[in-house]
């Protein structure tokens, strides 16, 4: 009989051996560019904390103001008895923030952003003859709705318009959906919505935007990548996430509210859960009306010149940076080894910068992901670039 446990050892070392173990560090305090790790302070660039609201006072109060409203947990699932005034208003409130993009704009609150992807695409994507276009650098919870889906699944390579256009001709499924990331989570490149929809408008297509790392952060108003791009179609199913920008978590799904109903009805990830704790709905109300007003434009305007600031400094010359103009700025490296040597030597200096490896990431493309937040200063964007800066010159 061979051992269980060492089948298991054996999957592990060999994880071990190609640089690949992943190793959690446990934060002391709240989500913010310093924070206590394991004992030392960090400057940390690494959370999706884009606005800085995940400790934002005004969000805090409200969570615990929605908990003595509504106690510590909701109790049930949203069909059996979970579903509080606190979902119901903020989905009102989503539904009307995302509604000069969208064809009769409803929205729908999940636990988190992969159950909102997962439900997507299992809800639209529930029969044999449907088929999903997917881009070919989605997130995994696109990639895992897709498999869950009955559905067909094509890939069509990154930002390739014209390949996507090809599969959509030759396809003869009733039921056509193309589901992209809005912001790609481990290079920070866009992808080419306008033309993504113009094709689905063309061929009777969903589009299903993963709209994770825009909501909060691009447009005028951080309604997302629909506005940043002024895009508006009945076609569109957007998915937002509010454990990032919004700084709480969960997730929503904004769409027709015939689409919305639909998951209602079908969608497992929303029917077969306990709701989440109706504080965090109700704190996340209080994120939203930040994100909104004056205060988030605010935010949103430093964190482009805290971009800005980065892309100028940066003397980069072996390591490649592909282009981005949001706050994922990753740096490619390549070994496995010698991005987590890289990510060693800037811990050593009390920065805090993940390092991105496969399956995240392609093989051979390892880097370090520095993520920024409206909640750095110029002086901490220094800090980052001056070490980055030299540490590529020495391992030169
Ligand atoms: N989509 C993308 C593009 C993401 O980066 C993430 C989170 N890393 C998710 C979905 C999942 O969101 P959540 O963390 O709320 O589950």
């Amino acid at each position: 009989m061979p051992d269980l446990i060492d089948n298991v050892r054996a999957q592990l070392d060999a994880l071990e051996s190609h640089s690949l173990t992943r190793r959690r560090r446990t934060a002391e305090t709240p989500c913010a560019p310093r924070q206590i790790v394991d004992g030392r302070e960090l400057l940390a660039f690494c959370s999706n904390d884009y606005l800085g609201l995940a400790a934002h006072p005004r969000v805090v109060e409200a969570l615990r103001e929605g908990a003595t409203l509504y106690g510590a947990g909701s109790g049930a699932s949203h069909l059996v008895s979970g579903h509080s005034r606190a979902h119901a208003e903020l989905e009102e409130r989503l539904a009307a923030f995302e509604a000069p993009h969208l064809e009769s704009s409803r929205a729908l609150y999940f636990c988190t952003g992969y159950m909102a992807n997962l439900a997507a695409l299992t809800g639209l994507g529930a029969t044999a003859d449907a088929m999903i276009f997917s881009e070919a650098l989605n997130h995994a919870s696109l990639i895992d709705g897709a498999r869950l889906a009955r559905a067909g699944v094509t890939v069509y390579p990154h930002g390739d318009v014209a390949a996507l256009e090809a599969q959509l001709e030759a396809s003869v499924a009733p039921v056509k959906i193309v589901v992209t990331d809005s912001v790609f989570s481990m290079d920070g490149d866009l992808a080419p919505l306008p033309a993504l929809l113009a094709l689905c408008e063309r061929h009777g297509a969903w589009l299903v935007v993963d709209d994770a790392h825009g909501f909060g952060v691009l447009g005028d108003a951080g309604r997302g990548a629909l506005e940043h791009f002024g895009l508006r179609s009945p076609n569109i199913v957007y998915v937002g996430t509010l454990g990032k920008a919004a700084g709480v978590g969960g997730a929503f799904i904004a769409a027709h509210e015939a689409v919305i109903e639909l998951m209602i009805q079908r969608a497992r990830p929303y029917i077969y859960t306990t709701a989440a704790a109706p504080a965090l709905a109700h704190a996340l109300l209080a994120s939203v009306d930040i994100i909104e007003g004056e205060e988030g434009a605010a935010r949103r305007a430093h964190l482009r010149a805290l971009i800005a600031q980065l892309d100028d400094g940066l003397r980069l010359e072996r390591w490649q940076r592909p282009a981005s103009t949001t706050a994922i700025q990753p740096i490619i490296i390549g070994a496995n080894d010698e991005a987590l040597a890289a990510a060693a030597r800037l811990h050593e200096q009390g920065l805090w910068v993940p390092a991105i490896r496969p399956p995240t990431v392609a093989v051979g493309t390892a880097r370090l992901r520095v993520t920024l937040s409206a909640a750095h200063t110029e002086q901490d964007v220094a800090q980052l670039t001056a070490a980055l800066n030299q540490l590529e010159r020495m391992r030169a």
